[in-house]
């Protein structure tokens, strides 16, 4: 099965990028009702808590801009195939010239570095919101499952990795021109979106917004362990829902199953994928 999906804004080439595809478990999902935990325990291949991991590449006359890199092997088997759906796209990783991560989790920035810990992407810049770079360097952690000192450590290889060509860049700067970063707070400190505005086509990538887009467009109020600040991730949930609906924005996101590209409709409390 193919692992890309490619649409044009303007004269920027954009193509999703599956890394793979794995089920959440109950434990890591908040404010579930008993039945959605029980169907989700009791099921392994449910649809409630399956979740892609999606990268994505950006391609200009002179750039080939990738967006984070998947997880490698850290997630088993099903995941860490974003040179697989690079290649699909014609591109090896030395045709990479730009990175730029949303945020340092593990599902975003470890196939940027091989077990190693050696650059995957020899020619890239390696760029990521000040906020985001601050917040990982920082000696802050605890022994934590998420968001502790495994997490900040392999935040840290890979920044070192590419030391000499880390970029950082300031919320609502272009990360190549056509292409703009976007707050969204609480996921991580630096979590970030990006817009890409070519003529009058625009996309907007909304980060991690959603894991498991089937349960959260339902339920907004939905959440996952992963947010360092859980009510401020809570808020840009729906303040983004509500903005890329309202605008009739194109829209996709980090963990967005199928389709990858679409528009979101408000229904009451809900969001439903635009059919
Ligand atoms: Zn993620």
């Amino acid at each position: 099965m193919s692992r890309i999906s490619q649409i044009s804004v303007g004269a920027l080439k954009v193509t999703a990028l599956r890394d793979g595809e794995l089920s959440l478990p109950a434990e890591v999902l908040m404010n579930l009702s008993d039945e959605q935990s029980q169907q989700i325990t009791s099921d392994e291949n449910n649809e409630l808590s399956t979740s892609n991991v999606n990268a994505y590449l950006i391609q200009t006359e002179s750039q080939n801009l990738l967006i984070d890199t998947g997880c490698r092997d850290l997630f088993g088997p099903t995941c860490g195939f974003v040179k697989d759906a690079l290649r699909e796209a014609g591109l090896g990783p030395e045709n990479i010239t730009d990175i730029f991560f949303t945020h340092l989790h593990p599902d975003h920035v470890a196939g940027a570095i091989n077990a190693d810990g050696a650059a995957v992407f020899e020619n890239a810049s390696f760029k990521l919101i000040d906020l985001e770079y601050n917040f990982w360097t920082s000696d802050d952690f605890t022994d934590a499952e998420v968001n502790g000192n495994d997490w900040a450590s392999l935040a840290r290889s890979a920044l070192k990795a590419y030391e000499d060509r880390v970029e950082t860049i300031a919320f609502g700067n272009d990360i190549i021109p056509g292409v703009t970063s976007v707050s969204i707070p609480g996921h991580t400190p630096g979590h970030s979106g990006f817009r890409v505005d070519d003529g009058n086509e625009s996309l907007m990538q909304m980060g991690d917004i959603l894991h498991v887009p089937n349960l959260q467009l339902d339920n907004p109020n939905i959440s996952t362990v992963f947010d360092v600040d859980p009510e401020a991730a809570l808020k840009s949930r729906k303040e983004l829902l509500d903005m890329v609906s309202t605008d009739k924005l194109l829209c996709t996101s980090g963990h967005m199953i199928n389709p990858k590209f679409g528009y979101i409709e408000k229904s009451g409390a809900s969001y439903v994928m635009a059919k």
